[in-house]
């Protein structure tokens, strides 16, 4: 398959999530797909904050992006992109991928990473079958995931010529929702997110309330 690709081909992961906080498992996963798919580097891309009707209040993109900046600043291959939240509202993966796919043209490979729980519910998302016309899909291993799920999950994407990969990466169950609660019962989340992170969510007062 790398012989057909042009020696110049750039090859780019694009890391989607909330965010809210970025945690350690999240930077263990982009790293690993970098490393393990030899990328150039991975796009972190906060999600919009999507209106407030439903569920849970996520916090203002601009503290996200703060935090996801933070996480990522000592790793040269990776980056933030604001593509998401500039926009107003909820952001659908498939007018990112599309927009990315525009801005980088045809020749550039973009991996979606994604964990594998988040992977399962893609058939929920808008325009599945889009979303791998511009980018082929990586599904990390998360600690608690359906592995029998995701193979079906696998078999019936490759029927509709869609390519999901897996990749298993060293598992470790954080997740932000815990970090929050954890925060809220002032309990340490030293560890669980980069110490920088720690620092600007325990001096801004997030997930205090
Ligand atoms: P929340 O608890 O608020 O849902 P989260 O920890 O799941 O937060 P998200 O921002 O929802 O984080 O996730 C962004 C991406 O990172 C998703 O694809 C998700 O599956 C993946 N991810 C999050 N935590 C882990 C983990 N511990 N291991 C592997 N993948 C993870
Ligand atoms: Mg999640």
């Amino acid at each position: 398959m790398a012989l057909r690709e042009p020696a110049q081909a750039s090859r780019i992961g694009v890391m989607g999530g909330t965010f809210d906080p970025i945690h350690l498992a999240h930077l263990i996963a982009a790293e690993s797909v970098r490393d393990g798919f030899h990328l150039h580097r991975v796009l972190f891309i906060p999600a919009g904050t999507p209106p407030h009707k439903t569920g849970r209040r996520v916090s203002p993109a601009a503290r996200r992006l703060a935090m996801v900046r933070l996480a990522i600043s000592s790793n040269p291959g990776f980056e933030v992109s604001t593509i998401e939240t500039d926009r107003p509202g909820a952001s659908y993966t498939v007018d990112t991928v599309r927009s990315l796919r525009r801005e980088f043209g045809p020749e550039t490979k973009l991996y979606f990473i994604t964990g594998a729980d988040a992977v399962l519910e893609i058939l929920s998302w808008k325009d599945p079958f889009e979303i791998f016309n511009h980018c082929e899909l990586v599904a990390v291993t998360r600690p608690g995931y359906d592995a029998v799920a995701l193979d079906r999950m696998v078999a019936t994407m490759a029927g509709s010529g869609g390519v999901v990969h897996r990749l298993a990466i060293p598992e470790v169950s954080i997740s932000s929702s815990e970090i929050r609660k954890r925060v809220k019962e002032r309990r340490s989340i030293r560890y669980l997110v980069p110490d920088a992170v720690g620092e600007y969510i325990w001096r801004t007062g997030l997930y205090q309330d």
